[in-house]
């Protein structure tokens, strides 16, 4: 009986929290919110206590990862995607609607940005965008759009005789209905997907085989549409639809200018073997959110974006041309040779060229800690002092 919950799921006012079972003399109350397999209901299916729920628990996985301060900050995203989204997204094909669901994804998106911050040591003030696409990490609302559709290519390989198919078939005649009604997440999934393609998909049947078939006789496989390839145009479309959104956005300009063709895993090989220390240095470069003065006037922190030398004090600027650097750059342009025409190639950036083309350029491990070397040495890239500028940023 202590296991026994009674919840009326309506989404009528009065309705709520009315009625009762009394059974041996042990009466059952309705409760607000009632949890099965991990997963909190409440009465209007509006999933805002399993998003509290998924939020808390995520955030404890994530301070958890912050701890480890001797991790490189691959290696934390690394964990990050695997020990802290999941958390997040446990169940989400049941409280999640791909279609519809600002307000929980408002919610959810702060962990994901958090994390990034840390990994990438970078400023607070930088766009998610920028943060997801400098880390190679897909924003919360298209990584739970992707589950939702594995999950269901999954669910449609379960034997034709097993009860999802019933359910699955319910929610496939919802996605189509017209009207507003509400509906299931489910049935929203599978509105993003194409049906032919469903239910073309092979079958796995997880019954052993009889022992008393006649040898040599297997299951009848026909050819039907693996659900590899399958998950596979998921992943493709994810990577479309991001690719998308980034161009059509006004965030992470910078970003956009000194690196053509992203999303791209390239950044993850461009970041890769770098320790913490140089991570903070090279995020304030390819980000453009920085100690120095254009960002800081940009962010409105100060009313100066002047170098000491008098020019505006831009990553360009500190790299290329400021007369005050001219021994320290000496050292840099024997290290990187070729590169130091062009910013976003020293950045590991690709970079348009007259006829619109991106040039892709290798990556040039050696070039790359010159320039972290450069950053740092030139004392730029260091926190200025100033109270306003410590409070207003994140330092690795
Ligand atoms: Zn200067």
């Amino acid at each position: 009986m202590a296991k026994t919950e009674l919840i009326h799921l309506t989404r009528k006012k009065k309705e709520v929290g009315t009625g009762s079972i009394t059974f041996d003399g042990t009466t059952i109350n309705t409760a607000q919110t009632a949890k099965l397999l991990g997963v909190i209901f409440d009465p209007e299916l509006r999933w805002k206590h399993q998003v509290q729920q998924a939020l808390k628990r995520a955030s404890k996985t994530v301070s958890a990862l912050s701890g480890l301060r001797h991790l490189r900050p691959i290696q934390m995203r690394q964990l990050y995607i695997t020990c802290a989204a999941p958390v997040v997204d446990y169940a989400s094909t049941v409280w999640h609607n791909p279609l519809k669901d600002k307000t929980h994804l408002r919610t959810l998106n702060t962990i994901q940005r958090d994390i990034l911050i840390r990994i990438l040591s970078a400023f607070r003030t930088t766009a998610t965008q920028a943060l997801e696409m400098e880390a190679y990490v897909p924003s919360t609302r298209l990584r739970l759009k992707r589950r939702g559709q594995d999950v269901v290519a999954s669910l449609f390989t379960q034997p034709k005789d097993h009860p999802i198919h019933s359910v699955l078939e319910r929610a496939s005649r919802r996605a189509v209905a017209k009207g507003d009604a509400a509906r299931l997440p489910i049935a929203q999934v599978i509105k993003t997907m194409d049906m032919t393609k469903l239910r073309t998909l092979e079958t796995f049947d997880p019954r052993p085989l009889e022992p008393w078939r006649p040898p040599g006789l297997t299951k009848n496989y026909e050819a039907r549409r693996p659900l590899v390839a399958q998950k596979r145009e998921h992943r493709k479309a994810l990577i479309h639809e991001w690719q998308q959104e980034w161009q059509a956005s006004k965030n992470g300009q910078y970003l956009k200018r000194i690196h053509e063709g992203l999303p791209s895993k390239r950044v993850l090989r461009l970041h890769n073997g770098m320790s913490r220390h140089q991570t903070y240095f090279f995020t304030q470069l390819r980000l453009g959110h920085n100690w120095l003065s254009f960002s800081a006037k940009a962010r409105r922190l100060s009313d100066d974006d002047k170098c000491e030398c008098g020019a505006i004090e831009t990553v360009v600027h500190v790299i290329v041309d400021c007369p005050k650097l001219s021994e320290l750059r000496r050292e840099l342009r024997t290290k990187v040779g070729d590169s130091f025409n062009s910013v976003a190639r020293m950045l590991g950036g690709w970079q348009k060229n007259a006829q619109g083309k991106a040039t892709q350029w290798p990556i040039n491990r050696a070039g790359l800690n010159a320039v972290i070397e450069f950053a740092e040495k030139s004392q730029r890239f260091w926190s200025r002092t100033s109270q306003r500028y410590v409070a207003a940023s994140q330092q690795g």
